[in-house]
């Protein structure tokens, strides 16, 4: 199974993932993310520092996304002050007819 690019929550299984300090000669007090239940080939297991990069690129993104989505949200706000100022004449002129 693809792992998700980023910090992982959970594990493949549903558990919960948990940081970990590898002591080994090679990785000497190295964090990792891996499955809170259990370990094995199946299960998570994923640098901590290569998660945290990869969770950057995950974040530039949704804000990237979510700037895209405030420019929107501004064009809609002046789009409907704009009809209601429209409206507004229309209420006027009709009630300089009644
Ligand atoms: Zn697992």
């Amino acid at each position: 199974m693809e792992m998700a690019p980023g910090i992982p929550r959970n594990c493949q299984c549903g558990a919960l993932s948990i940081v970990l300090t590898a002591n080994t000669s090679q990785n000497p007090r190295r964090k990792f993310y891996c499955c809170g239940a259990i370990s094995g080939p199946n299960h998570l297991f994923k640098w901590v520092y290569e998660a945290h990069l990869e969770e950057f690129d995950v974040l530039a993104s949704k804000q990237e996304a979510m700037m895209n989505d405030l420019t929107e949200i501004k064009q809609d706000i002046v789009d409907l002050k704009n009809n209601m100022r429209e409206i507004k004449e229309v209420i006027e002129l009709i009630k300089t007819k009644l």
